[in-house]
């Protein structure tokens, strides 16, 4: 490889961005990377070295899980040293889970690790995908005084790039599938790239890389809906060997204030069960206490989980029931920002 330009390595998982139209059949098929620079030439035209890398049976993304994202973090944490960057094409369906888990996996994290993906395929007329994967590329090659300016995990989509673990996928047909109600974009692509660098997370050059490969699927995630029964919240809570629970709330972190409704939540904290309020809206944070009806939450013990997405605070949830964190701690840990997830 050429010593001067960045390194980069490209992950394909699979999903949509992968696969071509074959000419004969018509029907779609999963894309050799071998052959990757014959099929998007442009990719030579960037300033850096691109290897590839593919999953040896790639994935829709719905079928994603953690023992995957295991898988990735392995492929990062294994060629660390060699490369400068990190590009990981991944269906757009469960994307903002799997950056956002992997943003918890990868602590210290001072390179750039960014996922994309499309909507069309990459050999469609009018695909997004060679947009959205060179731009990808650009962004993880960029330096300054020979350091990445990005290091961290962020998810690249229709000319705009997100710290992941802030996004949501929120369409289903258009280009602009992703959202990040939450936090401004890191950067955008028009005729010029425009980097926000007031935004980016500041990383620690020092500290090297630490891979967190125990996430614990144990958990569960409850929709509140005006009507919710006892019996379907006492079943889901006292499901054999659960750890913790992310119930999504009204506005600001509200619930309803029925007895039944706090004593089953207050019976689960004491049994060592962790409650994470979120709020269903799509932007704005909780804030327990601001109305009578979540004051009771916040004295049985539930913990805030602020201004999160739902995604991230599944897999935030799943990362630190690694067992490393004291059942003490684990509140006061939840609630502080970890790699830029919450205000
Ligand atoms: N179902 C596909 C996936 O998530 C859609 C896509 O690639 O965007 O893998």
């Amino acid at each position: 490889m050429n010593q001067t330009k960045p390194n980069i390595l490209l992950i394909y998982t699979g999903g949509t961005i992968g696969m071509i139209r074959d000419s004969k059949t018509k029907s779609l098929r999963v894309f050799d990377f071998k052959n990757l620079l014959d099929k998007i030439p442009e990719l030579q035209q960037l300033e850096c070295n691109i290897d590839a890398f593919s999953f040896k049976e790639p994935i829709d993304s719905s079928n994603m899980n953690p023992a995957y994202w295991i898988q990735i973090a392995e492929i990062i944490e294994s060629r660390y040293e060699s490369f400068d960057g990190f590009v990981i094409l991944h269906g757009s369906d469960t994307m903002s889970y799997t950056s956002s888990a992997l943003s918890f996996m990868l602590e210290n994290l001072a390179k750039p690790v960014i996922f994309t993906g499309s909507q069309l395929p990459i050999g469609d007329l009018r695909t997004d995908a060679k947009e959205n994967l060179i731009t990808a590329v650009q962004l993880a090659s960029l330096q300054k005084e020979e350091k990445p300016i990005i290091t961290e995990v962020c998810l690249y989509f229709e000319y705009k790039l997100y710290r992941a673990n802030r996004t949501t996928k929120v369409n289903a047909e258009n280009f602009e599938a992703f959202a990040s109600s939450n936090y401004p974009e890191l950067a955008e692509s028009g005729v010029h790239l425009k980097v926000n660098e007031q935004y980016l997370w500041k990383p620690n050059f020092i500290k090297p890389l630490k891979v967190h490969k125990t996430l614990h699927t144990n958990i569960a995630l409850i929709k509140l809906f005006p009507g919710i029964t006892e019996a379907v919240m006492t079943s889901i809570l006292n499901t054999s060997g659960l750890k913790g629970v992310i119930i999504e709330t009204f506005g600001a972190g509200n619930c309803i204030t029925d007895v039944w409704f706090i004593n089953l939540l207050r019976e689960t904290i004491l049994k060592g069960i962790h409650i994470i309020n979120i709020t269903q809206c799509i932007g704005g944070t909780v804030n327990m206490g601001h109305y009578e009806t979540s004051s009771q939450l916040k004295e049985i013990g539930v913990i805030s989980g602020k201004d999160m997405t739902t995604e991230s605070a599944i897999c935030k949830l799943m990362y630190m029931l690694n067992g490393e964190i004291s059942y003490k701690d684990f509140k006061t840990k939840y609630e502080m920002s970890l790699r830029g997830e919450m205000l």
